[in-house]
Order: structure tokens, then C-alpha cells, then sequence
């Protein structure tokens, strides 16, 4: 059975073929994050869906060609390092490096590709494209000395988020990057420089001025993949008008069809609301391991949930990630106790349960069912075991083919290295303990607790132990 994905262009659930012709190389695009702060749990939602998408395929045979840009010039951007009084280039690389730290904690694969919009080389192919559009007369600089892109010369405009124009009525122009369906418009592709922009500027043949957020992906995709992608990814508030506008732009300047398939995840909720700064319920990956949970349950809580249902994001949900997680490292563990470094054996069962997961994966990456197999194999596994019936060969063999859908889980266990920080805590409690103050060695062991670990003190000194 071949790979079957939703297509948000389509509506509907489409066989995968990449467009090489041997069938196994594919061009894949990923909006990537605007590195005017941190990334929140949200946005690592949608690189964690990608990241599955991207691992199902190579274990399916594909080899997958993967691009992620980095927007380091947009209005926020622009106006965060205003705000700071920092050179835009300095306020972007403390998010650009947290961003590389953080997918690293996430056990997400690194993309082929991370290109920054500001590098010159995709300035240059912005305002190559830009020139494109406006020989074809499609884009055009208007009173305020910006270029826009002339929609009514794109009549797919629209198709994508399946908006009726003539209902809606496009009027007026649009300068900012993001806006309402309501709003739609002849978009911004260059923006001339404005006292606000401060030092943020390049030269151009229209003046000094800056990209358009929607023009950065079209240049940086097509300059990395070609004209054509096979697929093209990003969260479901980029539908409009960031896709719809990659789309026109790309399609409009290389008079090729831009992308096959189009995959869109829903947006992460918090304890039952949206996640918002305002409404104080906004995490980011840091916020969560300051409260003591590793990469691999955040990474867990985050991948369980299909890609095109909301996920509700809970605490409840990271301890319920830990004991799952709890329940496939002890069974891994006893099939390696058992194994004890045989050479493995055919398992039969095993592969039945491995290809299960695959093709779970298959029906456009329902995740839910592959896991429900998952837990059903290692109930079934720990039973066999229970009852003598499993060989050294046969766990060994077992071990094998989980390895393959670890080779898209990644949930290995964490490496028990004790984290400085708890380390610094446990010291200061023996020093507290030594001085008989037993207080402030109650107040460092929750401390501890809270950053997840459990301190008991032995005839040793003091051990540790997850929680
Ligand atoms: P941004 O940095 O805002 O450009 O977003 C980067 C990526 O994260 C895009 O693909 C967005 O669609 C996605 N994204 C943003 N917020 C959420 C959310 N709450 N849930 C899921 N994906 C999101
Ligand atoms: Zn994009």
C-alpha cells in the first residue's frame, strides 16, 4: 500500500508519488520560525509533524530532501530588535541559536537545508523574482514606493484556502505580512524602507527597502529545490496568506506548477484554550524543561496526537508521556536482558507488528493507531516472555524490529546524566544537611523534585533517581 496524505489543495487523501522519475528522491519544504523570540511548544508541534512525515517516508524507501528557512527580517523581527536597540543580525542569532538547541532536545532531524532569508544570496534571487513579476506586469510599485503583487493576474488565488474572491471583493492593497481572509489584497513583495525599518535596509532597483515575508520562501525554495516541490508543510494559520501567496509568487515566476502536495497541521491548545501570550498559558520548550521534563516527553506528547487534530497540550499529558515511555524502556530492557547480545532471530510476530505500525503510518501518519499497535505488540511480547516462550534469538530479533520504528519514534532513553543544575542543588543540600539545618534541606530536596529528580540519602551519600 503506498503513503496516502490529506492534501489541503485537494481536500481529500491522495496516494504520495514524488514527480522524480525514479521514485525516490523528494523535495520537501517547511516554513520554518521567525526568530524574533522563542520557539513555543506550537510551533515545535508543527516541526515535530514534519519530522514524523520526513522519518515515515525514509522508512518507507524514500530519501527525503528537506528544506527549513529562518525568517531573520519581517515586521517582528524588525521591530523586536527596535524595541531592543540591537542590530537586527544580533537580535535574531540568540533565537537562531536556541532554535538549533532546542530541535536538537526534540530528537527532531536536521533539515538538508536552513536558509536565512537576510543571506545575500536570496536577497539577490528576492529581487530577481520581484523584477520577474514586474516585467510581467504582475507586480507593481505603488504610491508609497513598495512593490505589490497584482492579484487579479493569479485567478488560482484563493484555491488553496478555498476562498471565493468575488464574494469577499478584493480591494485596496495589504503592506503587513500577516492578515485576515477578510482582508485579502494585492500583498506586499518589497517594502520600501520607512523611518521605523531604522538601519534594516537593502538596495534594490526600486530603492532602498526589505522583502515581504511571503516572497522569502518563494526565493528560498525554489533557489534550494527547483521550481517544483513535492511537498510543502507548515501549520494551518499558513494557509492564508502565506501559502496562498508563496504559491502566485513562485507559480507566477517560473510558469510551473509549484507544489504537489500541500500538508497543513492544527494548532496546539493549552489545558482546553488556544495558546496565547495573553492569555499567560504560553509555553516554550525551555518553560517545560525548567519543570523537570526531558526532550523525549515533550517530543512524545507532542507526536501523539494526529497532525490534523488539535492537541490539547496538558501537564496531565507530559506524566502520562512518562509512564508510556516508562512502559517501552521496560520492555526494552528485559528483551535485552533476555538477548544478552545474541544474534537475532526471524521473528515472525514481530515483523507482523512492525509492518502494522508502518502502514498505520501509511494512512496519512495516523499516529494513534500505529502507537495503539505498538502497546498491543509489547503486551503481547511481555506475555510471551512471562510464559518462558521467547529465546535469546527471538528477543534479539524482536529488538530488531523495533529498531525500525525507533528509527521514527526516537525514543530511546534519555541519557541518565544528571543535570548540573540538580547536581549544584544536591551539593548546597548536603552542605545544609552537614549544618543541621533541616529546613533548607526539605525546601533543595522539592526543589530537586521539582526539576525531576528524587534524592534519598544513603549510607553513600546522597543518590538519584528519575522521577
Ligand atoms: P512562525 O514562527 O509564527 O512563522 O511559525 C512557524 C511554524 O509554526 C509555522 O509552520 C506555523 O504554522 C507553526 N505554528 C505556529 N503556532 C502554532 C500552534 N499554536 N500550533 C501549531 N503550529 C503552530
Ligand atoms: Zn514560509
Amino acid at each position: 500500500m503506498p503513503v496516502r496524505l490529506l492534501n489541503t489543495a485537494s481536500r481529500s487523501i491522495e496516494e504520495f508519488a514524488p514527480l522524480d522519475p525514479e521514485g525516490r528522491r523528494v523535495k520537501m519544504y517547511t516554513c520554518g520560525p521567525t526568530v524574533y523570540n522563542y520557539a513555543h511548544i506550537g510551533n515545535f508541534r508543527a516541526y515535530i509533524f514534519e519530522d514524523l512525515l520526513q522519518r515515515h517516508l525514509e522508512a518507507r524507501g524514500y530519501e527525503v530532501d528537506r528544506v527549513m528557512n529562518l525568517t531573520d527580517v519581517d515586521d517582528k523581527t524588525i521591530s523586536g530588535c527596535r524595541h531592543h536597540g540591537v542590530p537586527l543580525a544580533d537580535y535574531t542569532q540568540t533565537f537562531k541559536t536556541a532554535f538549533f538547541e532546542d530541535i536538537k532536545t526534540l530528537r527532531i532531524k536536521p533539515a538538508s537545508h536552513y536558509p536565512a532569508a537576510t543571506a545575500p544570496e536570496y536577497i539577490a534571487r528576492m529581487i530577481e523574482m520581484i523584477q520577474g513579476l514586474e516585467a510581467a506586469d504582475i507586480a507593481y510599485k505603488a504610491e508609497d514606493g513598495s512593490l505589490y503583487f497584482r492579484i487579479s493576474r493569479f485567478p488560482r488565488y484563493g484555491q488553496l484556502a478555498h476562498l471565493n474572491l468575488d464574494e469577499l471583493r478584493p480591494s485596496g492593497r495589504i503592506s503587513s505580512d500577516e492578515y485576515e481572509k477578510e482582508a485579502v489584497g494585492d500583498f506586499a513583495l518589497w517594502k520600501a524602507w520607512t523611518p521605523g525599518d531604522g538601519d534594516v535596509w537593502w538596495e534594490s532597483p526600486w530603492g532602498r527597502g526589505r522583502p515581504g515575508w511571503h516572497i522569502e520562501c518563494s526565493a528560498m525554495a525554489t533557489a534550494l529545490l527547483g521550481p517544483q516541490l513535492d511537498i510543502h508543510c507548515g501549520g494551518v494559520d499558513n494557509i492564508f496568506p502565506h501559502h496562498e501567496a508563496e504559491i502566485a509568487q513562485s507559480e507566477c515566476f517560473t510558469g510551473k506548477h509549484f507544489s504537489r502536495y500541500w500538508l497543513h497541521c492544527a494548532h496546539l491548545m493549552v489545558e482546553g484554550q488556544k495558546m496565547s501570550k495573553s492569555l499567560g498559558n504560553f509555553y516554550t520548550l525551555r518553560d517545560l524543561l525548567a519543570k523537570g521534563y526531558t526532550g523525549r516527553e515533550i517530543r512524545y506528547v507532542l507526536l501523539s496526537v494526529h497532525y490534523r487534530l488539535p492537541l490539547n497540550f496538558t501537564i496531565a499529558g507530559l506524566d502520562a508521556a512518562r509512564t508510556a515511555l516508562g512502559r517501552i524502556d521496560a520492555w526494552v530492557e528485559r528483551l535485552q536482558t533476555l538477548a544478552s547480545g545474541c544474534a537475532p532471530a526471524q521473528q515472525e510476530g514481530a515483523a507482523q507488528a512492525k509492518e502494522g505500525f508502518l502502514q498505520a503510518l501509511d494512512d496519512d501518519l495516523n499516529i494513534s493507531a500505529a502507537l495503539g499497535n505498538l502497546f498491543d505488540w509489547i503486551r503481547e511480547s511481555n506475555r510471551a516472555m512471562d510464559s518462558g516462550g521467547v529465546s535469546p534469538a527471538e528477543a534479539a530479533g524482536t529488538l530488531a524490529e523495533f529498531q525500525v520504528l525507533n528509527s521514527i519514534l526516537e525514543m530511546d532513553a534519555e541519557s541518565t546524566t544528571v543535570p548540573a543544575a540538580v547536581l549544584a542543588l544536591v551539593e548546597e543540600r548536603q552542605a545544609a544537611r552537614a549544618a543541621k539545618n533541616w529546613a533548607q534541606s526539605d525546601t533543595l530536596r522539592d526543589a530537586i523534585a521539582e526539576a525531576g529528580w528524587q534524592v534519598k540519602d544513603t549510607k553513600q551519600g546522597a543518590q538519584l533517581t528519575r522521577l
